[in-house]
Parts: structure tokens; C-alpha cells; sequence
């Protein structure tokens, strides 16, 4: 949204906090014949056929009833897919409302939260919602975590992991060391991107009274459409989490949400086919674009962040966009060189690197 737009709305009636949020910007989402879109890290693939039909089935009669305000259905196959007890496991819609009640009910402490200077951008907006303080911790110069430069008081640690827009993942060993640390601090992983990966947290939580886990249905489960997302942690983070909650949106799940999420757990095959194929097809691209002059940072996400040796990504991103491609560019300084371009289906994959080949070619 413009600046201007906000200045024309801006009204004597709004509260003091309102008038001062900066509201998160999602990826666009254009309706345009054609598009290649590769901006929002959407699964190219479709959720699998039983998700489909399991919210058909739910679309019925028993709509005109509340869902179970508890998703217990959902939290067992989710807690048994992870191997933890339910009550170390929550729900919500979508893993941003996740993260909300996580910086409500665990975040918000009397010293500033620690989280990354490029990172999941939604956490900045959450501290001015929440009126959290917080400390932005430079990435080093390998655009990596560097724990050392956390060795600071805080009221708790959040990254996304893989890091997003970077697509770089920090090893479960400094995870433990990070929460070893900070004992007395809740440690959040936002893991939206970890099934592209090759280690998660979750397998921590049984050591660590201070981990929590967030993941999502979003992009590895094809299911962005649906707002799934959850939580995993001991049984005394859960409940922190369950409190917050129960005071704000109890039927959090609706129904065909319920049921389709519930359905994609027990259709793990189709799940890791589709995950196999994101990263051969993420493999692939960033040796084809390396070989048209790209540096592209390590990435364990569905998603790669690249930077041309000449050309400016500004530019590349306008070209793109006039041939149907979208990606995304950042106007963060440290970042402002590079385009995050989600990986999409190899066709997509191959269309882009055609585009980008010829221009590559004829101005460098
Ligand atoms: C996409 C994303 C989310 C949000 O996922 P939803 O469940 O769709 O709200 C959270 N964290 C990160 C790092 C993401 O990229």
C-alpha cells in the first residue's frame, strides 16, 4: 500500500497503536493470464487428491455445527507424524496466527527480543503490534546465524529456520548450544520451510524445556490456501499457547480445514514425492543459473535468493515481471542486489532461466 493511501485514511479515531503500526506487505498476488508466479513460495504442486476429497466430505450438513475447539484429531495424527505427546502439540490458523499467540504469550518479556537483521519480516510488525522491544542481530558477512553476536540479555530468540529470504539453514548443534545459553528464554524455530531441509528442531524438544517449534501446511503441504499451521514444544510451552488462544479465537480451525489438514498427514507419500521433486527441480536451477553468471546463497528452503555479477536486480526483476515472471526483491540494503524466486515446477524453472539467459547474455 502507498504511503499516500495511509495518509488520506488516517483518522482521529484510530487508536495511538494503530496510528503507529507498519503493516506487513505480503507478496502480491495478481490475477494475470499466464503468470509465472514465483514470488510467495507456493507449492507449484497441487495437495494431494485425498486432501481434496476429505474436504468435499466435510463440505456438508455438519457445517451448520462449531468444529472440535480442541483439533484433536488433527493434534494426534500431527503428534504422531511428529512422535510427541499431544499436549506437545498446538493448532491454529495458519502458523502467522501461530506466531501471534507465541510472541503474546512467550516472547513478550521485560528485556527485547533477539531475532535477525534479515529474517521472517512479519516479526518486526508483531513487536510494534505486541509492544515488544527488540534487538535486530546482524546475519555475518556468509549471510549465516552467528550465535556468538546473541550472547546478550533477552527475553527470547526467534528465526526462521531455514532462514527466510536467505535459504540457509543453522545446524541443529548450535540450536543446542543457543538454548543451553539462554536457559531461561524461549527459543522459537519458525520452521515454514523445514521439510525442504535436512534436520528439524522437533527432535530437540524432548531435551529442552525452552524450544519451540512452529512449522506450517503452507508450502511443503501445498496448502497456503487452507491457513494451517502449528506448534510444537513441552507440554508447559503448549499451554502458554492454549491460553492465548482460548481468550481470542477458540474455533480457531474450521471444519474443512480440519478436515483436509488431518487427511494431508495421512497421505505422506504423495507429501514426499512432492518434496523430492521441489528440490532436484531447486538443484537444477541453480546450476543453470550459476552457469549464466548467478552467485545463489545455499539454500534448504523451496525458495533461492540470487545475485547476478552485473546485473542489478532491479532490473531484472522488471524484466521478469514484463515477461510474466514474478519474483520477489527486497529493498532491504543488505539484500537490495538479490531476487528470492521460489521454485516452482520444472517447466516454470526452465521458462525462467530462458528469460534470464537471453538477457544475460546480450547486456553483459
Ligand atoms: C510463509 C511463512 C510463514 C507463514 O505461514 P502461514 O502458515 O501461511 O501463515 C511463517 N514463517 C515463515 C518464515 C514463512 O515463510
Amino acid at each position: 500500500m502507498s504511503l499516500t493511501t495511509i495518509t488520506v485514511k488516517m483518522s482521529q479515531f484510530w487508536s495511538k497503536l494503530v496510528h503507529e503500526l507498519v503493516p506487513y506487505t505480503p507478496g502480491e498476488q495478481p490475477q494475470i493470464d499466464g503468470l509465472i508466479k514465483l514470488n510467495t513460495n507456493e507449492n507449484p504442486y497441487g495437495p494431494s487428491p485425498k486432501v481434496l476429497a476429505a474436504i468435499a466430505a466435510a463440505n456438508s450438513d455438519t457445517l451448520r455445527k462449531y468444529p472440535d475447539p480442541n483439533a484433536s484429531h488433527l493434534k494426534q495424527a500431527l503428534a504422531a507424524d511428529s512422535g510427541l505427546d499431544i499436549n506437545q502439540v498446538f493448532v491454529g490458523n495458519s502458523s502467522d496466527e501461530v506466531l501471534a499467540h507465541v510472541f503474546k504469550g512467550l516472547l513478550k518479556q521485560d528485556a527485547p527480543l533477539l531475532f535477525p537483521d534479515l529474517t521472517y519480516s512479519f516479526y518486526p510488525v508483531y513487536c510494534k503490534l505486541f509492544e515488544i522491544d527488540s534487538v535486530q542481530v546482524p546475519l555475518d558477512e556468509n549471510f549465516e546465524i552467528d550465535i556468538d553476536a546473541y550472547d546478550q540479555e533477552c527475553g527470547g530468540i526467534i528465526f526462521a529456520n531455514p532462514n527466510a529470504p536467505t535459504g540457509i539453514a543453522l545446524p541443529l548443534s548450535k540450536i543446542r548450544l543457543l538454548a543451553r545459553r539462554h536457559p531461561n528464554r524461549v527459543l522459537v524455530i519458525d520452521e515454514a520451510y523445514v521439510d525442504f531441509a535436512r534436520e528439524s528442531a522437533v527432535s530437540l524438544i524432548s531435551e529442552f524445556d525452552n524450544i519451540l517449534v512452529t512449522q506450517t501446511f503452507s508450502k511443503s503441504r501445498s496448502l497456503a490456501g487452507l491457513r494451517v499451521g502449528m506448534a510444537y514444544g513441552q507440554a508447559h510451552l503448549i499451554e502458554a499457547l492454549e491460553r492465548v488462544k482460548n481468550s481470542f479465537h477458540p474455533y480457531a480451525l474450521d471444519s474443512l480445514a480440519l478436515a483436509g489438514a488431518t487427511a494431508s498427514l495421512q497421505d505422506n507419500n504423495y507429501f514426499t514425492q512432492c518434496i523430492e521433486r521441489i528440490n532436484q527441480t531447486r538443484a537444477k536451477t541453480i546450476s543453470s543459473l550459476e552457469a549464466i553468471g548467478f552467485n545463489v546463497l545455499p539454500s534448504q528452503a523451496n525458495f533461492i535468493l540470487a545475485r547476478h555479477q552485473t546485473q542489478a536486480a532491479s532490473e531484472l526483476f522488471t524484466f521478469l515481471r514484463s515477461n510474466k515472471i514474478i519474483v520477489r526483491h527486497f529493498a532491504h540494503p543488505r539484500i537490495n542486489n538479490f531476487l528470492r524466486i521460489s521454485i516452482g515446477s520444472d517447466d516454470e524453472m526452465q521458462k525462467l532461466v530462458d528469460v534470464l539467459s537471453e538477457r544475460c547474455r546480450s547486456t553483459s
